[in-house]
């Protein structure tokens, strides 16, 4: 598989409208944008640092797994998404190799983008997410 970059940084908070203000006002980052996407139950608010993005995720139920992790947790760093060339090829490799995947095949993330994510119990605790801008395509 080849991964070109770190894509973005899922960091999961309890409010978007309370944590946007620490990245506008003391990162000097701006917000360019915030999106729900209902079947992750999360709304997202997005930062560029370089090539990098920093996703925010709040959730929008008390069931949803961003509300999970930060009742398990606290607020903190979710996941690392990598962008890769070939989700789905990239996805299948990796469950060749005997990582457990949480995505089989990739879905419709926030952006447009395709993603899947790998389960943490295969990747020493870190959530990773592979993820593809098919959008031109
Ligand atoms: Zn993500």
């Amino acid at each position: 598989m080849q991964l070109d970059r770190i894509e973005h940084i899922g960091i999961a908070v309890k409010s978007l409208e309370e944590a946007i203000p620490f990245y506008e006002n003391v990162l000097g980052l701006t917000c360019y944008r915030v999106e729900e996407v209902e079947d992750q139950m999360v709304k997202t608010a997005f930062f560029k640092v370089g090539e990098t993005k920093i996703e925010l995720l709040e959730s929008t139920s008390d069931d949803g797994p961003i509300a999970k992790h930060i009742e398990k947790r606290g607020e903190g760093i979710h996941h690392l998404a990598f962008h890769v060339q070939g989700i789905n090829k990239s996805l299948a490799e990796a469950e060749e190799k005997g990582v457990r995947l949480i995505d089989k095949q990739s879905r419709k993330g926030a952006e447009g983008l395709d993603i899947g994510f790998l389960h943490p119990k295969s990747t020493q605790g870190v959530l990773m997410e592979f993820c593809e801008d098919n959008q031109n395509q």
